[in-house]
């Protein structure tokens, strides 16, 4: 871990308080909050409107950010993959996805993931921690300083599972829109569907978009596939989401993995619509990403997903289907595991470690 405490995950009044307990004026902390959160600076170097004597006493007190990078990954379609630390062993990833009309990230929020999805590389590497909101927002500055685009989109798809690490997760969607400036529209966490804290997040009140990980809408088939369903079903889990709707006003989406003949089939696309009839929502499609489970899942043919998608709309099911990209570099959904040594092992590959000032 860095000596020092960072500065990112912090609001501009206690960055105003920092300063000024140092002997500054208020106004250079907004200043540096502008540096920090709007510039993506990632030293106080960057800082050039600063007095020097402030930025000499803000380094030797703090960091401004709490990573340092492992590796940096760049796909065949300009996906880049951070791999990230905090200066220990623990390793976690954040993807920048560029598009022709917006740029977009994907981020962390825990090191790993304890729900044990029977589909998913992340859940079978096990949990070590939860991450802190600052450690969840460095992820974004740190992607944010790769292009000169503006990332205006951020998806909590990465390693973890957001709802877990909830009062960390509400801040830094915070910073992400009152710092960063970003609309909270544009700001996606998915859940693989843990019911009291979905309840939770709609008394927050934030008009995020909150996505639930259905991939079945038949008991059998989703406790296969998440072991969560044991504990809340569909219809427990959909409950959660129609209150969430009410709640919020706020479209809900449903991912909805289709995996080969498991859950891609006729009567479960009709369920899925029965289901969900009634409340405002979209169905995105995400075909199976290839991750070696020992549990023989493969991605389904065009043909089969095209056949899923054509009945749930004849439904009237509003259905998307996910443009999966950094296949090359293992970015894609579900794939981030932080793999380097072993299969899905999460140590820290290297020993020359880039280290942010
Ligand atoms: N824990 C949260 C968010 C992180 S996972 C959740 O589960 O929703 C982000 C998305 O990737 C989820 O919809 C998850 O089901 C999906 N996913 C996991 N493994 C996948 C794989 N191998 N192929 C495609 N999507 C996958
Ligand atoms: Fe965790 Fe989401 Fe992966 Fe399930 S799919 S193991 S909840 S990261």
């Amino acid at each position: 871990m860095a000596d020092r405490p960072s500065l990112i995950g912090r609001f501009t009044p206690e960055l105003e308080q920092i300063v000024v307990e140092l002997g500054h004026k208020p106004f250079r902390g907004r200043q540096l909050a502008k540096w920090i959160y709007e510039k993506a600076a990632k030293s106080f170097d960057e800082m050039p409107d600063l007095p020097k004597a402030l930025r000499d006493q803000l380094a030797e007190q703090y960091v401004v950010s709490p990573l340092y990078l492992s590796q940096h990954k760049t796909s065949s379609d300009q996906v880049e993959k951070l791999l990230v630390h905090n200066g220990d062993e623990q390793v976690y990833e954040c993807v920048l996805l560029p598009y022709k009309d917006r740029v977009s990230c994907c981020i962390s929020s825990q090191v790993g993931c304890p729900m044990g999805c029977t589909f998913c590389a992340t859940g079978m590497g096990g949990f070590d921690r939860n991450l802190t909101a600052g450690e969840i927002t460095a992820q974004y500055l740190w992607l944010q300083g790769l292009t000169p685009r503006r990332i205006s989109h951020v998806v909590f798809m990465g390693m973890g599972e957001p709802l877990l690490n909830l009062n960390e997760v509400v801040t830094a969607l915070k910073i992400l829109h009152e710092e960063v400036g970003l609309s909270y529209r544009h700001l996606t966490v998915s859940t693989v569907g843990l019911v009291p804290q979905i309840r939770e997040l709609a008394t927050h009140q934030l008009p995020i978009h909150l996505a639930l990980s259905l991939h079945s809408p038949h008991d059998d088939v989703r406790s296969r596939l998440m072991p969560v369903n044991n504990k809340w079903d569909v219809a427990e889990t959909w409950a959660a989401m129609k209150d969430y709707h009410k709640a919020t006003g706020r479209k809900v989406t449903i991912e909805y993995l289709l995996i080969n003949e498991l859950n891609d089939t006729a009567d479960q696309a009709q369920s899925l619509a029965k289901l969900i009839q009634g409340t405002p929502c979209v169905v995105n499609l995400i075909p199976f990403n290839w991750v070696d489970t020992g549990n023989g899942f493969q991605r389904p043919s065009r043909e089969r997903v095209r056949a899923f998608r054509a009945l749930l709309e004849s439904h009237g099911v509003n259905v998307t289907e996910r443009v999966e990209r950094g296949h090359d570099i293992a970015a894609a959904c579900g794939q981030l595991a932080g793999q380097h040594q072993g299969r899905f092992a999460r140590r820290n590959p290297s020993s020359q470690l880039t280290v942010i000032p």
